[in-house]
């Protein structure tokens, strides 16, 4: 069974998270023969950006969630190391701005689209809306509830106008977390990391459990899906997610598009530019270099 199927949340289902194992590594054992067709899975979206780019048509939206420490950042790092910087853009969302707040909570969201030919990453996204909002009671539940609709229109809008878009959930456990949060104060380059809110938040695990089942179960379409990552072990989930980035890429079935151009007549000026250019040299040629230029004709 593909990742893009095993891990699909259902439309609607009774999503119940906890059964779901942050841990599984599927038949993988080890990292090795993972990490192996990851890479190969990265060469894949490196060839399928190109096609996207020069198709110019269409775009792909990522949207990452997880917990703290869930393993965003280093997504990002890793999956997308083979693109070309170029046609990627990540967009961050942090808590919202005075300015952003004076607006609805799609404002801020609409305008980070990907172009088309475009790949974006959101690291964070409007699900924030549906979730910290949720939990922490920033708004009351009339107001966050009607949520769930507009983004399921917003996606619609943007699937629409030729953006794909792929969600992904990155699925760890609190021991896993704890880990996580230990390794950031152990090594100095990556205390930087941590923040003050980190253990106020795990402390409201299982009601973020909640707010991430029902934004999963109630957003999740054909158009665009939800996956749930396991992701305890970093090198499956950037296997499951490279693969499933690719995949996505390759069902697009992009186009490299015809020349609008004439090619035979931009080759023939090609070929008298050449011939111009060879005129110009033997013209130009100093006693000595004669010789030179012959050989390296
Ligand atoms: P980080 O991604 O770790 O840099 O943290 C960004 C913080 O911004 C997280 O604690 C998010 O929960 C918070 N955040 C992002 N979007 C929103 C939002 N719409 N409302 C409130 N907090 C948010
Ligand atoms: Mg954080």
């Amino acid at each position: 069974m593909g990742f893009k199927h095993k891990y699909f949340v259902e439309p609607d289902s009774k999503l119940k998270l906890s059964r779901f194992n942050p841990a599984d590594t599927g038949k993988y054992k080890d990292h090795e023969v993972a990490a192996a067709e990851t890479r190969h899975h990265i060469a894949r979206l490196q060839k399928l950006q190109y096609k996207l780019y020069a198709e110019a048509q269409r775009s792909l939206l990522i949207v990452l969630q997880g917990l703290d420490a869930a393993g965003k950042d280093g997504t990002i790092r890793h999956v997308m190391s083979g693109t070309n910087p170029q046609g990627v853009k990540v967009a961050d969302f942090k808590e919202p701005t005075p300015i952003e707040l004076a607006h609805d909570f799609l404002w801020r969201i609409h305008p980070n689209e990907p172009a088309k030919g475009q790949i974006t990453i959101f690291n964070r996204s409007h699900y924030e809306d549906v979730l910290v909002v949720r939990v922490h009671k920033l708004v009351p539940k009339s107001v966050w509830s009607k949520r769930y609709d507009r983004i399921r229109q917003f996606e619609e809008l943007l699937s629409e106008n030729g953006v794909k878009i792929i969600k992904f959930f990155l699925h760890i456990s609190p021991e896993e977390q704890l880990q996580r949060f230990a390794a950031r104060l152990d090594d100095p380059d990556r205390n930087w990391k941590i923040s003050e809110s980190d253990y106020t938040e795990r402390e409201l695990w299982e009601s973020y459990t909640e707010a991430f089942q029902d934004a999963l179960r109630l957003t999740s379409t054909k158009e665009a899906p939800w996956y749930i990552v396991p992701s305890d072990r970093k090198w499956f989930r950037n296997l499951v997610i490279s693969k499933i980035v690719a995949d996505t890429l390759d069902d697009m079935n992009l186009k490299i598009p015809a020349p609008k151009i004439d090619l035979e007549a931009i080759r023939r000026k090609y070929h008298a530019a050449k011939i111009e250019q060879k005129q110009d040299e033997k013209q130009h040629v100093v006693p000595g270099e004669l010789e030179e230029g012959v050989k390296a004709d």
